[in-house]
């Protein structure tokens, strides 16, 4: 029931509710942009729950193209996102849609829309039929063959939003070349479970709901890793750029995962993780990063990693020798295999060895190394190292 009253307002703005919320909560937006803000009742925090739903299941049918804001609306006719994401100047970004069409008539100024979008953009512009008797812009609900918002269809569109992505942005998540601890943080921001303020506050937890670093919003993951202007400012500095069209955390990871090769993918993530950073900073040490700060650390963090990588490569493994080489065979299934090997430094009574654990399926499982006094032959210094690694 709380998606039919977000959908209300949404699309039914002149009601006395939708009134009352506006003046409360979104006084200088519309539904589409509101923000928790401070100190929300129950009920608007509720509703504001299934904002993002709504606007994932709600396009606008372009009539007149007076009342659409081109660059803060869902308008255009993609089944996964309805946002332009061309990077538009602000003053295009803030005009209305019937800016796009020949000055009197009903039909796109194809000049201007070539001139202004992206290829994606251009192309979904072209398949929206103009109609001359419809002048105003109106909602439709995406999920429903006849436009119309049903509580079961909104339901439906829940779950595939919270079944997990097999697609897009979370499956090259896991090709990232970057620090396993760095994915993990990547998949949890992507999943809304980081501990931000709103994600606290609605686990109860009392904390300030206002961003620590600029105070003007509430602290969400969008806002620290996108939105926020420290968030904005590095990515207008960064090689990747800053999309400002985008509704959610993932909306704008998808559109910048799909432009970019892997390596700005992966610079992407250390940046982000660099943000979170940032911030956790500020909140536990009062201590704030430039701009330079986060991206320069950013890269040399994921250059260092890659490096550290590229040494110790190691060749996929083979289940046969080839050329006469010894090549590592994988245990049998449900067994692990642990390879050791020892060094004898005679000069300084030293052995060192280094072991590593892997699985049936050739995963690394676990690592161990070591320097122990002592001058061993080179058979009891490897006995000692399985000793070692077993222990
Ligand atoms: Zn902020």
């Amino acid at each position: 029931m709380l998606g039919k009253q977000g959908w209300r307002l949404l699309t039914n703005p002149n009601t006395l509710v939708a009134h009352l919320f506006k003046a409360r909560y979104y006084p200088n937006t519309s539904f589409a942009e509101a923000q928790l803000g401070s100190n929300p009742s129950y009920v608007w925090r509720s509703i504001l729950a299934a904002q993002l739903a709504i606007l994932q299941g709600s396009r606008i049918q372009i009539g007149g193209g007076q009342q659409t804001v081109i660059g803060s609306a869902p308008w255009l006719p993609d089944m996964d996102n309805g946002f332009i994401t061309s990077t538009l100047p602000a003053s295009i970004n803030s005009a209305t849609v019937d800016s796009l069409m020949v000055p009197n008539q009903r039909r796109w100024d194809f000049n201007v829309v070539d001139d202004i979008f992206n290829n994606r953009d251009q192309d979904l512009i072209r398949r929206i039929p103009l109609n001359s008797r419809l002048d105003k812009d109106i909602w439709f609900w995406l999920p429903d063959s006849k436009g119309l918002f049903t509580v079961r269809s909104y339901y439906r569109m829940l779950d595939t939003l919270h079944s997990p992505p097999s697609s897009g942005a979370w499956r090259k998540l896991w090709h990232l070349h970057v620090l396993a601890k760095v994915k993990n943080f990547l998949w949890r921001a992507m999943a809304n479970v980081l501990p931000t303020a709103d994600n606290l506050l609605q686990r109860r937890v009392e904390v300030q709901a206002s961003c620590p670093i600029c105070h003007t919003s509430t602290e969400t993951v969008f806002h620290v890793l996108v939105t926020s202007p420290f968030a904005k400012a590095c990515w207008i500095s960064s090689v990747m750029g800053f999309n400002g069209s985008c509704v959610s955390f993932v909306h704008w990871l998808e559109d910048l995962f799909s432009r970019c090769n892997i390596d700005d993918c992966s610079l992407t993530a250390m940046v982000c993780w660099g943000l979170w950073l940032n911030m956790n900073n500020k909140v536990w040490n009062d201590v704030k990063w430039r701009v330079q700060n986060v991206l320069n650390s950013a890269g040399q963090n994921l250059f260092l990693w890659q490096q550290a990588r590229k040494s110790v490569y190691v060749p996929p493994f083979s289940d046969s020798a080839a050329h006469g080489c010894v090549c590592w065979l994988k245990p049998s299934i449900g067994w692990f295999k642990c390879n050791v090997d020892a060094a004898i430094v005679c000069s300084r009574g030293l052995i060192s060895f280094g072991a590593v654990i892997r699985s049936a399926g050739g995963d690394f499982i676990a690592a161990k190394s070591d320097i122990l006094p002592g001058s061993f032959e080179a058979r009891e210094a490897k006995a000692i190292g399985v000793r070692e690694a077993l222990s």
